[in-house]
């Protein structure tokens, strides 16, 4: 039986800490945010990509429903906080090595009921003139979003500030201080700050403070590339995907682009990988010249080996939540709507396995 208005610590500021935050906070819980850096989102929420979609998903995989109650869940959250998608650019074309490929990627997700469209070149061509080789044909998938995940957070945090809720920023939480089987609080520099209910949204952290309690959650970490280069003009109107590059632009015209992380050393480390894809880029683009590699970062995914996150209450120990997996972006405005019934209302949803 939970309390009638339990004191919540939710430790990570991170897209889905910030949402979970946001979600009990609109809903007039007493929640209490912890981050151990300065700003929402900087963990790996500010290496990703941020593309939410269901085109790279597969129809026959448990996670397809999930990801696509997660997209409808941005539009309740377009509604309930407009400012927060204000940047957000939509839309998206996605193309394989060949034709045939392409059409049996459109003919599936069509068939599975989403709302995608199948285009020839010239559409191509005349949507993003910058290509130098358009592909014979692309499917267009309408409803994606292209976001800046950190920006995210910091609307969900704002919001959840203006709600009511705290936000205790450069603050690590040691430890997680439990008493006779169940959640008491959480140890953080200057003492322990008591709680009834921990949310764990510490993405691949989790597994340090869980051990420390002598959990395991199973999380892995998958370390991905996130690569930005300065450019001074518009280049791309959407994300595109074709088999040598994944690439959208942002609002201050920067270039991102997602790749697989390889290794740390010299010949394919994150620089040399960001400099060899900017040589793809070019080949693909009619690029200006002056555009730069700006940045190579290693964000390291917080997955299971299912591919599907967990979301619910531990069973070892009273009180303690665990949110956590991939696709963080994706799932951010649907977790922090399933922890808050699930705290609040005892109402449990189940669309996310719960941690074991
Ligand atoms: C290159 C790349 C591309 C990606 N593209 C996409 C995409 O297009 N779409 C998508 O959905 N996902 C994408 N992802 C995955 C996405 O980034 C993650 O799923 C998501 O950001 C996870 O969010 P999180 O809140 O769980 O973790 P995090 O962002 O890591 O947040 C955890 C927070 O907890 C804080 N913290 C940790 N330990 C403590 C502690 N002890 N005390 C206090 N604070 C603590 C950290 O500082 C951090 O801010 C991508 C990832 C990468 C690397």
């Amino acid at each position: 039986m939970r309390l009638k208005n339990p004191k919540i610590a939710v430790i990570g500021a991170g897209i889905l800490g910030s949402a979970i935050t946001y979600s009990l906070a609109i809903r007039g819980a007493d929640v209490l945010l912890f981050d151990e850096y300065p700003e929402p989102g900087s963990g790996v929420t500010g290496r990703a990509f941020g593309w939410v979609n269901v085109i790279n998903g597969t129809p026959t995989h448990s996670s397809y429903t999930l990801w696509r109650e997660a997209i409808a869940e941005y539009q309740h959250l377009e509604a309930a906080l407009p400012e927060a998608l204000s940047g957000a650019r939509s839309g998206s074309l996605v193309w394989r090595a060949t034709p045939e490929e392409t059409e049996q990627l459109a003919d599936l997700h069509e068939r599975a009921g989403d709302d995608v469209q199948l285009l020839k070149r010239s559409v191509v061509s005349e949507w993003e003139p910058r290509l130098r080789r358009a592909p014979e044909c692309a499917v267009f998938s309408r409803n994606d979003l292209a976001l800046d995940p950190a920006r995210l957070a910091g609307s969900y945090v704002a919001a959840a500030l203006a709600a009511g809720a705290s936000v205790r920023f450069n603050e690590k939480v040691t430890s997680i201080e439990t008493a006779n089987g169940r959640v008491t609080g959480i140890r953080v520099s200057d003492g322990i700050v008591n709680a009834d209910i921990v949310v764990m949204a510490a993405g691949s952290a989790i597994n340090a403070l869980a051990a420390e309690i002598g959990i395991h959650t199973g999380v892995e970490t998958s370390p991905a590339l996130l690569l930005r280069y300065n450019c001074s003009l518009p280049v791309v109107n959407r994300i595109l995907r074709g088999p040598r590059l994944e690439i959208r632009q942002a609002g201050d015209n920067t270039l991102l682009v997602a790749k697989s992380y390889v290794e740390n050393g010299v010949e394919n480390g994150p620089q040399a990988i960001g400099l060899r894809t900017l040589a793809v880029m070019r080949e693909e683009l009619d690029l200006p010249d002056s555009v730069t590699l700006a940045s190579a970062a290693v964000g390291k995914r917080p997955v299971f080996a299912d591919g599907l996150p967990r979301l619910g209450f531990l069973p070892h120990v009273d009180g303690l939540y665990v949110a956590v997996g991939h696709p963080g972006v994706i799932l951010a405005p649907l977790i922090g709507r399933l922890a808050t019934e699930e705290i609040l209302d005892e109402r449990r949803s189940d669309l996310i396995p719960a941690p074991k």
